[in-house]
């Protein structure tokens, strides 16, 4: 291939861990086809990610892949962590337009590499849809969500007009949802995105109807998820975009087609040291007894709720091991004594790491369920690897997740707006023992399902190819 055809992918990421690890899981999958990349972190990101992270190394290993960073607009030591999480979103206009801008037209001039030929976004930098019709660059939008998930916050305009949202009334809340198409018999008001229980007017429910809105520029979407998990939606939103690839789940893709992913890129992309001294504890756990906990990288509990997740663990007599990151507790960046209060008294039954390798707890064979806060990535990594769920989600795309586990793919509990140590211990015994048997066939199918769609031949490696083939007929 002559050196300026070989297509050349700008990838953006919203930045929170959660949107850069499958975007660079991607980046991985198209650098490996042959693709130059440019990946573009936050200042902040990039500086966590050289915390972890040889990264000339990797350039030595992966050539046709560069880092580039620009600014969030926030103080690059001030923690990414609760209400400051909506300024990120709100400075992607003002402070990362102007940035991704300039990057792009630098990227243009260089003569180092061949310019830029397609630029994947995240579904939350919908900006990158204004610079790249300015400039003449195809760009493709990357939701990080589920199809369910997006199709629901494509809907939040319906949705307030139809009367719907807002709602607050405790009353209200177990209404039927009527105004989604594909979804009327799924959703209640309270599996909608937590962000539909606010007042219409305020700055984050404009941002996500706009962005929402302006995503529907970008002719092509990429999904990560499977066309057998989620097939009617997809077909929904395949009548919005001109091409639609679904290629999740993307973890495990990378798994099938690079051989040697322990030196991947993506096995940093959660950003932090990872807590390994974990699994010796689970090697000595007997099959599937272990429960595994945790919340993610974003979502806060109160010090009340931390003690009754850990009343209701230890009562349920079970194993589990507990992911407590600094951040967890609302307004504690370091745990300090609440956490040694907690591990003092855990020492029995359980395990707490501040950060852990999620992917190789899921995969381990004592690992018997998964209680999480139903992040996309979390829900995705543990219906792959057939390990069922208790759902306990607190924002964004996480209640309607929590709600399709329970209800649509019956592949877990749903426990959203309970947090209590009595029904914590009970469902936790429900899903380890008492009331397995109702969700360990589906739970069993659907990660079958998913494997089938990485293997060679299967949806999504068939989707990757042919995204592939499509980025290099832009580039000719
Ligand atoms: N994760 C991890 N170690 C942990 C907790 C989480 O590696 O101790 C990873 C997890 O595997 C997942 C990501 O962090 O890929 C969290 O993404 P998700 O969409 O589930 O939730 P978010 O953090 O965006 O709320």
């Amino acid at each position: 291939m002559e050196r300026d055809t070989v297509p050349h992918v700008v990838i953006l990421p919203l930045p929170l861990l959660g949107h850069v690890k499958p975007m660079l899981t991607l980046a991985e999958l198209l650098c490996d086809a042959g693709f130059l990349i440019t990946f573009v972190n936050s200042d902040y990101n990039h500086d966590r990610l050289e915390r972890v992270m040889d990264i000339p190394a990797f350039y030595n290993r992966s050539p046709g892949f560069r880092f580039v960073s620009i600014s969030d607009g926030l103080p690059i030591d001030q923690p990414r962590l609760g209400p400051i999480i909506f300024q990120l979103f709100f400075n992607t206009r003002t402070v990362s337009k102007p940035l991704f801008r300039e990057l792009l037209i630098s990227l243009r001039q260089s003569t180092e590499r061949s310019p830029p030929t397609c630029i994947i976004a995240d579904g939350l930098m919908c900006f990158a849809i204004d610079v790249a019709e300015e400039l003449g660059v195809p760009i493709i939008t990357f939701p990080t969500h589920g199809s369910h998930g997006m199709w629901t916050i494509m809907h939040t305009s319906n949705l307030i007009e139809e009367g719907e949202v807002p709602f607050q009334e405790e009353s209200d809340m177990d209404k039927p949802i009527t105004s989604i198409p594909g979804m009327e018999s799924l959703l209640r008001r309270r599996d909608l995105p937590g962000n539909c229980r606010l007042e219409v007017e305020n700055p984050l429910m404009e941002f996500i109807i706009s962005e929402a809105s302006a995503m529907k520029r970008a002719s092509t979407l990429i999904l990560n998820t499977f066309e057998e998990l989620e097939a009617p939606i997809i077909a929904h939103l395949s009548s919005f975009f001109d091409k639609v690839y679904t290629i999740g789940p993307l973890h495990a893709l990378l798994k099938t087609r690079i051989k040697d992913s322990s030196q991947s890129v993506s096995s940093y992309g959660s950003l932090k040291k990872e807590d390994s001294s974990c699994m010796e504890w689970l090697n000595s756990k007997p099959l599937k007894s272990v429960i595994y906990v945790s919340f993610g990288s974003v979502v806060e509990l109160s010090r009340d709720q931390l003690i009754e997740f850990w009343h209701g663990l230890v009562n349920s007599r079970k194993p589990f091991l507990w992911v407590v990151r600094p951040g967890l507790v609302e307004g504690n960046e370091e745990l300090g004594q609440i956490s040694e209060e907690l591990e003092q008294g855990t020492k029995e039954k359980g395990y707490m790491v501040s950060w852990a390798p999620q992917e190789e707890i899921l995969a381990h064979p004592s690992v018997g369920g998964f209680l999480t806060h139903s992040g996309w990535n979390s829900t995705l990594e543990s219906i792959f690897e057939g390990v069922p769920m208790i759902c306990w989600p607190q924002v964004a795309d996480q209640q309607v997740n929590g709600r399709c586990v329970s209800n649509l793919w019956r592949v877990g509990f749903d426990m959203k707006d309970t947090c209590d140590r009595f029904i914590i211990e009970k469902i936790v015994r429900d899903l380890m023992e008492d009331k397995r048997e109702e969700i360990i066939r589906s739970t069993n199918e659907i990660a079958r399902m998913a494997r089938g769609s990485v293997k060679e031949n299967g949806s999504s490696y068939c989707n990757l190819e042919r995204l592939i083939e499509d980025l290099r007929l832009m580039s000719l």
